[in-house]
């Protein structure tokens, strides 16, 4: 499958090829009405980890960071990830490129390691432009940025989740 069509089917689960229509926490129906990000973890080409998070869900999730990893996780973020949350021309002008990585504009190699968000619902509505790539390297470094206290939630929840490679996984934008 090229990258093309992968962000194509970026909406749908890799492994049934079903819609996403339920959080992967709480189990509530999604509909096309609700506000979710659906994630995916890839790691050397390899889809590892797929979940939809309702919005209730997502704010939950903000327990599991503490307060100093979140200003750390914010502060890495960084200006590309703010103006493409902020400013609907930025947004347009990251899907002129290439897949690069929303954090460091690392490009996205179908093979590699990364993650893929998409934001359904509220101001992100066109299925065009509402997806971002996570690379490789942003991944490793928020990783390192993440407390020993974060780590240990972040581990727990993600093992309900059952992801069969969990050290590539930051909570990026749960952050
Ligand atoms: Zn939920």
């Amino acid at each position: 499958m090229s990258l093309d069509e992968f962000i194509h089917r970026r909406q749908n689960y890799e492994r049934s090829l079903e819609p996403i229509n339920r959080c992967g926490t709480c189990s509530n129906d999604l509909s096309a009405e609700d506000i979710f990000i659906v994630a995916k973890a890839y790691d050397k080409g390899r889809c590892i980890l797929e979940t939809a998070q309702c919005l209730s869900c997502q704010m939950q999730l903000r327990h599991f960071v503490s307060e100093q990893s979140m200003e750390n996780l914010q502060l890495y973020k960084g200006r590309r990830f703010e103006a493409f949350t902020t400013d609907p021309f930025a947004r347009r002008a990251y899907f002129l490129e290439d897949p690069t990585c929303i954090i460091t504009g690392e490009e996205i190699e179908k093979n590699g390691t990364f993650e893929i968000y998409t934001l359904n619902g509220g101001s992100f509505g066109d299925p065009d432009e509402n997806y971002f790539f996570v690379g490789g390297t942003a991944i490793e470094q928020m990783t390192g940025l993440l407390s020993e206290e974060t780590r240990r939630h972040w581990e727990g929840f993600l093992s309900d989740l059952q992801p069969s490679s969990p050290e590539v996984i930051v909570p990026t934008l749960f952050g």
